[in-house]
């Protein structure tokens, strides 16, 4: 692992910060048009698709000068582009998987969000046995007919196109008979129904397919590859953006500090009890680990290493840190820490969560509880890491479990 930035890596970090401290939004961005509008802004900047090939309309940036950018737009809080899923998963599928009919025709729109997306992979019957989908494909020529039902699609209610998994072979072995496809979601066989969550917004939705309409020209990959292309998605999905996620947290600590000065106790500052002193030093000293860990996909990836299987071991170790953190915080900020809105300005939370929005702690708290579930459930991480990193048999695992 090298953690030195060359003179290059530097004066393009220079660049970016001076770049962002100019156009950075001083307010939060409320309409759609509001965030396609600094989307695009970030796009013309050279800040979006950074690593994508250039002849797609991509930088073919290096990963470090990626995670820089990345990396400065967290230190700023810079709200996030609003076609996240496009850009992290949809478009490098097409690109790894995709004719080049498909590109020509959607990397583009992907990054100059004039298309937004989603990705519509789990059902209510098959989230982390997803190779147990039942939303069918029926091939009738030149186009599939799709049935079926999906849930917990993220920006579903916003988005134009979804990346589709649905079985076209329903007699073949359950993992083989998936296919990839990319479905119009502004078609009259598709209805997005919002879902309200815990924080009370509704950033997720199911879809109820009824004989929706996906071209064939429209299909990902070979027709029964969709398994093979969904772990190439998954693959990005769980490695992405790890030091920008680490430079969010240290934002967070540096607030959370703020306010245990702030708060009194027995007539002293909370952060002179020596209890709060030790969690809090526990905590810091796991953020490092985090953005070591966050350095060392850096290294791999800056060499030309895929993630692959491994990203599963920082996903795991991010989604289970962020808990552990915002429930000290919860322990830390006691009454406060339950306030969505207004309360003193020390004790609020000026940090875009992961969710993009700027929030209270009592938020992050809450959203925090979704990252050991998305993207693969910390159960589903440690069995990938056991079997597909470490090589253990499964055989071997069922016989300690009995035993
Ligand atoms: C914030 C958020 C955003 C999401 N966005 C999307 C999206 O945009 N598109 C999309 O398609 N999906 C999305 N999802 C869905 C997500 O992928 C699923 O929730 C996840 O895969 C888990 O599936 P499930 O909810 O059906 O839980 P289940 O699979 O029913 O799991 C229930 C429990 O059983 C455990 N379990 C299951 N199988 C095993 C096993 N073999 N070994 C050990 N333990 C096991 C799990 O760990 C979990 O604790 C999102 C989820 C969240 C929380």
């Amino acid at each position: 692992m090298d953690l030195n930035y060359s003179p290059d890596d530097l004066a393009f970090r220079d660049r970016t910060r001076r770049w962002l401290e100019a156009n950075v939004p001083r307010r939060e961005l409320k309409t759609l048009d509001e965030r396609r509008e600094w989307h695009r802004k970030l796009y013309d900047a050279g800040l979006i698709g950074m690593g994508w090939p250039r002849e797609y309309g991509g930088q073919g940036a290096a990963p470090m000068a990626q995670a820089i950018a990345a990396d400065e737009m967290a230190r700023i809080n810079a709200p996030s582009p609003i076609n996240s899923l496009g850009i992290s998963i949809v478009g490098p599928t097409i690109i790894v998987h995709g004719t080049e009919a498909q590109k020509q025709r959607y990397l583009k729109k992907i990054l100059l969000a004039e298309e937004l997306w989603c990705q519509l992979y789990s059902e209510p019957n098959a989230g982390s046995d997803l190779a147990s989908l039942r939303t069918s494909a029926e091939d009738r020529g030149d186009h599939f007919i799709v049935n079926g039902q999906k849930i917990w699609t993220s920006g579903g209610a916003i988005a134009d196109w979804g990346l589709l998994l649905a079985r076209t072979d329903p007699k073949a072995p359950k993992h083989k008979g998936i296919s990839c496809f990319l479905l119009d979601m502004r078609q009259p066989g598709v209805e997005v129904r919002p879902l309200k969550q815990i924080t009370g917004s509704a950033e997720f939705s199911e879809v109820f397919m009824t004989s929706a309409r996906a071209e064939k020209a429209d299909a990902i990959g070979r027709l029964g590859q969709g398994w093979e292309i969904a772990q190439t998605t998954l693959s990005y999905e769980r490695g992405g953006n790890s030091l920008a996620r680490v430079t969010r947290y240290a934002g967070a600590f540096t607030q959370l500090l703020r306010a245990a000065r702030a708060l009194k106790r027995g007539g002293r500052p909370l952060l002179e009890d020596p209890l709060v002193r030790s969690r809090i030093g526990r905590i810091y000293a796991e953020l490092e680990v985090q953005r070591y860990a966050a350095l060392r996909i850096l290294s791999a990836l800056q060499k030309g290493e895929s993630p692959g299987a491994a990203s599963s071991i920082t996903k795991l170790s991010y989604s289970e840190f962020e808990k552990r953190y915002f429930e000290l915080a919860e322990e830390i900020l006691g009454p406060f820490g339950q306030v969505t809105a207004g309360g003193p300005e020390e004790m609020n939370l000026d940090v875009d969560s992961s969710s993009g929005v700027r929030g209270s702690w009592a938020y992050a708290f809450l959203w925090s509880r979704a990252g050991t579930i998305y993207s693969g459930s910390s159960e589903i991480q440690k069995n990938v890491i056991g079997e597909r990193v470490l090589g253990l048999p499964k055989e071997a695992r069922a016989d300690r479990a009995r035993a």
